[in-house]
């Protein structure tokens, strides 16, 4: 019970800072890129939009829903803070996270090493629960949410139903617990995050020509690559590299034959169902 008030207690005192940090961290990303990929740079983009319907018929309903949810995936972030935080003091009388804040006690190599560290475990996190979210046993209650954005846009990045909220929360206490994180490399990792996020969900394809293909910069996910899994469903599950789907034989078969065609199409190219 006295757990229970001091989450509570937690929340409540500690909520509009909390709320602040995230939502300000969602909409820098989400609204940002959708600024520049809809608004400033739509003209230079309109070849590299990867599925129809164009963003004008997005904007409506699918994004307002979007914004929403996402909203409510940010009060469930700074629950599970609440939560994170009375759970160190009950087992622990304290914080048990290796965040430090002097450059010196790991060095700068550390330092960046460590957000490197923070994407590929973020990166495999990420690809072994949505695997998880897609059994057919858990899709309903985890991702479907998410899913209801057949084609994304920017604010998708955070339209998920809570339970998926919490699944997506709990990576970084677990590495706090586990890997000494600087402030600004954890800052640096959540941006890196949110803009990717927002990018990957942004319909149009901005990696250039060829770089699906590319021996070492194929690594990297395109935004085609998780725009095809919003579209067939499966596939493509992981978020910032494509090893863990090439070691795992579930790459979307489409998947390069479709990026080499967003990078060189004239016109949208497919006409998909319209999003719900
Ligand atoms: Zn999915
Ligand atoms: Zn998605």
């Amino acid at each position: 019970m006295e757990f229970i008030v001091g989450v509570f207690d937690h929340f409540i005192g500690n909520f509009g800072d909390s709320f602040r940090t995230e939502a300000t961290r969602y909409w820098l990303g989400a609204g940002g890129i959708f600024l520049l990929t809809w608004v400033v740079f739509a003209g230079l983009l309109k070849n590299r939009r990867i599925r129809k319907p164009l963003p004008s018929k997005l904007r409506n309903k699918q994004m307002w829903r979007e914004i929403r949810t996402s909203t409510l995936t940010v009060i469930v972030f700074t629950f599970c803070f609440s939560i994170t935080n009375q759970l160190m003091i009950y087992f622990f009388g304290g914080s048990i996270f290796q965040i430090y804040s002097d450059v010196s006690d790991y060095g700068w190599a550390y330092l960046v090493f460590s957000v490197v560290l923070w994407s590929i475990g973020l990166d495999t996190y990420f690809y072994w629960t949505h695997r998880f979210m897609h059994h057919p046993k858990f899709y309903k209650f985890f991702h479907l949410t998410h899913h209801r954005s057949h084609n994304p846009t920017p604010f998708t990045a955070y339209s998920f139903a809570p339970s998926e909220a919490v699944l997506v929360y709990i990576f970084a206490p677990v590495f706090f617990i586990l890997v000494p994180m600087h402030k600004t490399a954890f800052i640096c990792a959540m941006l890196i995050q949110i803009f990717r996020n927002a990018i990957a969900h942004c319909g149009y394809e901005i990696f250039p020509r060829g770089w699906a293909r590319h021996p070492i910069l194929g690594i990297f996910t395109t935004v085609t690559h998780h725009d095809l899994h919003h579209e067939k469903g499966n596939g493509n599950y992981a978020f910032y590299f494509t090893f863990w789907d090439r070691i795992m034989g579930t790459e979307h078969p489409e998947y390069l034959a479709r990026f080499d065609r967003a990078t060189e199409a004239k016109e949208p190219m497919l006409n998909q169902v319209p999003a719900k």
